[in-house]
């Protein structure tokens, strides 16, 4: 950017009329997200977990926060809830070790602080899942003590306002990035000036369009060259894997199987066949997801030849993860990750068309 306005003033030297600056801008234009009208240690938790992988407009739309709190309204609620009710409520999110977390998290403020969610950095640092850019918000969102922070938005912002040019994730850079947040951390006011920070990399100082003449800070940034700001390592490259999935209807039941793994353990989705086992079976739909750096190509068969038998009967049963589940009355309770979700529900929807043009 050539035209970016230059740099006066020195926010170290300066700290004051910085955090004054970042302070005044939000107060007047910050958006008015559900989780800020709240000082609820619990809550701001809750939110924070749910923003770490997801974005801002996918929580707001579908109201995940405000129905997790409706169904969980506070630690003792949550560390008490069946793991299914936890997984089902975060259904969509992804990365359900969050919500694994959260409970853990509940469960351990239930059973060592006796249900009183602690207010010391250290203690919140402690709980699952609590890292230190997480403990951080929860002490300046919820009791507005000065606790610094640094998440992608604010890394992005500093290395734009000193110019740092070296990959953000290696320790140097981090060392870096949060001792100039402690160092222009104000006393007062930590809630406004660190949702202020955040605000300006969302609305801002964006990836790709950071807006220098909207900024409030512009007159202490350094950087000439905004755009390519922060240096990242490079990025690990795309897996691709293709996962044969089977789809079997019987008595208004579907065969789904639970999963094992860390990262979606306990979530139902249709059972899984190895090529060899799907070679032949019908192809009902083809789609594609990706998850961490893995691109999958989902095909998923039908279990029955077109004459109505059934391929091949230990396809179905042989496996103790596997159960039938009622369409009418467990299916939507179950927690499905979003891909067999909309997978399940399409070829649903494609056999009741296909039923429908049949009778008429
Ligand atoms: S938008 Fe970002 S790069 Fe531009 S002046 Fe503000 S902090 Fe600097």
């Amino acid at each position: 950017m050539t035209d970016k306005p230059v740099q006066t003033r020195d926010p170290l030297v300066e700290s004051a009329d910085f955090q004054r600056a970042l302070i005044d801008w939000f107060v007047a234009d910050g958006r008015d997200y559900p989780w800020r009208r709240t000082a609820d240690p619990y809550a701001i938790l809750v939110s924070e977990l749910m923003l770490q992988q997801t974005q801002i407009a996918t929580v707001l739309e579908r109201r995940y926060f405000e129905r997790w709190l409706e169904r969980f309204p506070d630690v003792a609620a949550l560390a008490d809830a069946p793991e299914t009710d936890v997984l089902k409520q975060w259904e969509g999110l992804g990365y359900y070790n969050r919500a694994r977390n959260l409970q853990k998290a509940a469960q351990v403020v239930v059973g060592e602080h006796g249900g009183e969610f602690p207010d010391s950095l250290e203690k919140i640092h402690a709980l699952p899942g609590v890292g230190r850019y997480t403990a951080g918000a929860v002490m300046s969102f919820a009791f507005d003590r000065p606790a610094p922070i640094v998440d992608g938005n604010v890394a992005r912002v500093f290395a734009r306002l000193f110019d740092w040019r070296d990959a953000i994730e290696i320790t140097v850079s981090q060392k870096q990035l949060w001792s100039w947040a402690e160092a222009l951390l104000p006393e007062k006011s930590v809630r406004e000036y660190n949702s202020a920070l955040m605000e300006l990399g969302q609305r801002v100082c964006t990836k790709s369009a950071p807006d220098c003449h909207e900024c409030p800070v512009a007159s202490f940034c350094v950087t000439r060259s905004p755009e390519s700001l922060p240096r990242k390592k490079a990025a690990r490259e795309t897996v691709h894997v293709i996962e044969h999935a089977l789809f079997a209807v019987s008595e208004n039941r579907i065969l789904l199987e639970q999963e094992s793994g860390s990262r979606r353990k306990g979530l139902w989705r249709l059972p899984l066949l190895s090529e060899s086992l799907a070679v032949g079976l019908p192809v009902l739909l083809k789609t594609r997801y990706a998850i961490t750096h893995h691109r999958v190509d989902l095909i998923v068969h039908q279990a029955e030849t077109q004459q109505g038998k059934v391929v091949d009967p230990t396809l179905l049963n042989d496996w103790p993860t596997r159960q039938w589940i009622d369409l009418e009355t467990e299916y939507e309770a179950i927690a499905m990750p979003s891909p067999f979700r909309k997978a399940v529900d399409r070829v649903l929807a494609m056999k009741r068309e296909a039923e429908q043009f049949r009778l008429s």
